[in-house]
């Protein structure tokens, strides 16, 4: 082909006639000069009808919008614009070919001004961005599922309390299997409200998570589990261990949270951050589903906050609470 050769008008209206976009041009008085078969599919409106139009009378809604500021200013100061989808969503009334009614299809525009001879003209491309946009939902709402279904805590970074539940079962049904043994333990900061109080709920979170870490950092076997089991709250699951075995943990772990020594409020009991701490063991007879084992840590932790916080409270089966420390 010589390099003079243009295109032939017929094989341009053919192009235009093809094209996956919808392209439209309009001149400095808005009239449109341009519309092609994509936009008259999706429009229901054909060339014919629009020709010679203000684009801006034909669609009143887009005036004031972005749209119209994009195509004004790119028609006086030549310079092309990128619409943002999230700006300005679907800013024309277009629905998928054939199907009338239903959803808007989703559009990304671009406005192009250029000069042709001495006359100045706008074009505006229409991209159909339905399916990228819906596939951005879909991914958007499976991560959201995945952190619902998520065995972390968002804020500490150790095991939440789905987690936890998981592992309590888990554990349970081994032990009753397996006559083995189990323990668990239920912590609570002590005067935490007063903290929040005094120093803030931003350092607050800051300060439940350096009490996760190093609860978490005091269990030793592969099979512990340290979770945040709600507010303020923290849980072990300890699989293996006998109550006199979790007692010792218990203890190290109230200690290790004492040595941080963490300002507190001057409205709590001790100088510094502290925990108390319910210790409840599976027991074939007694102690032997979730709740029960929930509910006599709970008591026991209950009891640490009266016995003067900061200690530890062993459940027994024959309901004498012991205090470890
Ligand atoms: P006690 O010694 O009896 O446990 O007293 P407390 O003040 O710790 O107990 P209370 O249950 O009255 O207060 C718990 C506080 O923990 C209140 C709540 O604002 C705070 N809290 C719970 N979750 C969070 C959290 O995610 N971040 C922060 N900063 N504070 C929290
Ligand atoms: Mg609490
Ligand atoms: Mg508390």
């Amino acid at each position: 082909m010589s390099e003079n050769a243009s295109v032939s008008p017929t094989l341009s209206a053919r192009v235009l006639g093809l094209a996956q976009l919808g392209l439209i041009v309009i001149d400095t008085n808005h009239h449109i000069v341009m519309w092609n078969q994509w936009m008259a599919s999706r429009s229901g409106r054909s060339a014919h009808r629009v020709l010679g139009q203000d684009l801006f009378d034909l669609y009143g809604e887009l005036r004031g919008q972005r749209l119209e500021q994009a195509v004004l200013s790119a028609l006086q100061s030549n310079l092309p614009q990128q619409l943002s989808p999230s700006l300005s969503p679907s800013p024309f009334p277009l629905y998928p070919a054939g199907s009338w009614g239903g959803e808007r299809v989703e559009q990304q525009v671009s406005v192009t001004p250029f000069n042709e001879g001495k006359e100045r003209y706008c074009l505006i491309e229409v991209s159909d961005i339905s399916t990228i946009v819906g596939r951005e939902r879909q991914l958007r709402s499976q991560a959201e599922a995945l952190r619902a279904q998520s065995y972390v805590d968002g804020l500490t970074g150790i095991a939440n309390r789905r987690h936890f539940d998981v592992a309590l079962d888990r554990e349970l049904r081994r032990a009753i299997r397996n006559d083995g043994q189990l323990s668990l333990l239920l912590m609570d900061i002590d005067s935490f409200k007063a903290y929040n109080d005094h120093f803030g709920h931003q350092q607050g979170d800051a300060c439940l998570t350096m009490v996760a870490e190093a609860f978490a950092a005091t269990l030793q076997r592969p099979a512990d589990l340290a979770a945040r089991y709600g507010g303020e709250e923290f849980g072990a699951v300890l699989p293996d261990t006998s109550c006199e075995q979790a007692a010792l943990v218990a203890e190290s772990i109230r200690a290790k949270i004492a040595s941080l020594n963490i300002a507190h409020s001057p409205a709590a009991t001790r100088p510094h951050v502290t925990m108390s701490i319910g210790v409840a063991t599976f027991d074939k007879d007694t102690l032997n589903d979730a709740a029960a084992m929930l509910a006599a840590a709970d008591s026991c932790l209950y009891a640490a906050k009266k016995a003067g916080r900061d200690c530890v409270i062993i459940y027994r089966p024959q309901d004498q609470q012991e205090t470890a420390a």
